[in-house]
């Protein structure tokens, strides 16, 4: 994982808690603050698919290149993928899905996302979640929201570079929407709809994106083409690369 240590002014008018995204980062992989996230992800049985694997069972960091243009945000790690192999978006179907669109994007150098040693690259690409735990039944409180809150905005603010934030699902793009808020952005009558774009003032522009969850994809809801196409457009829109032709 590129991890530079960028400006401390990120956006404007903001001075960053932290001292750059490596110690960010550290701070977030102790975190302890949700007792019932941690109890969920230190004590959930491995599937029986991954048994003999050592799971991961602690807070997942964002990833990717921190000079990325282009920012996806999810909701929070699957129990048996980001909390099973340690890396956001990783070693799960809505993973499968996403970097197969990634990949079609011209943002990720492979289609899939497997383990963290499995060379994944992303380019001009980041990847991360609103919520590091994985929550039971992937339905985070609003205490969990709120606890996990503060490292979403610090991350944010360090990827200064950003152009796009894709926000996967409703959870996720209100998330980003309360970021934006308190960066001084007019938020208001802004509503989730797969494919909308807001544009801020000094901000990136924010794409709304169903979330690739089996309960979307399996059922058509969210199509490979649907998803690809959002990636190239916001791609397109922040002047990143012309990406792969192929579907
Ligand atoms: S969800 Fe966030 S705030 Fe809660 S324990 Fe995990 S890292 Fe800490």
């Amino acid at each position: 994982m590129s991890q530079q240590s960028p400006s401390v002014d990120a956006f404007p008018g903001r001075r960053l808690p932290y001292r750059s995204i490596s110690v960010l980062k550290s701070d977030v992989v102790a975190c302890k603050k949700c007792s019932r996230l941690v109890k969920f992800r230190e004590t959930i049985p491995a599937r029986a698919a991954f048994r003999g694997q050592d799971y991961w069972r602690k807070p997942v960091f964002g990833f990717g290149d921190v000079k990325a243009r282009i920012v996806v945000v999810g909701l929070a790690p699957a129990a048996h993928g980001g909390n099973r192999t340690g890396r956001v978006f990783t070693g799960d179907a809505s993973a499968k899905f996403l970097m197969r669109s990634l990949h079609e994007a011209g943002l990720a150098n492979k289609s899939a996302s497997l383990s963290r040693d499995d060379g994944l690259v992303l380019t001009d690409c980041y990847m991360t979640a609103a919520v590091r735990c994985a929550p039971p039944g992937d339905r985070p409180t609003l205490e969990e929201f709120r606890n996990c809150s503060a490292y979403l905005d610090a991350e944010l603010d360090f990827l200064s570079q950003s152009k796009a934030i894709i926000a996967l699902g409703q959870l996720a793009f209100g998330s980003i929407l309360r970021w934006a808020k308190n960066r001084g952005a007019r938020t208001s009558g802004m509503r989730f709809e797969h494919g909308r774009q807001y544009r801020f003032d000094r901000l990136p522009t924010v794409y709304a994106c169903y979330h690739p969850s089996p309960r979307n994809t399996y059922t058509g809801k969210l199509t490979r083409r649907m998803m690809t196409a959002l990636f190239r457009r916001a791609t397109k829109q922040c002047g990143v690369g012309a990406g792969n032709t192929s579907m």
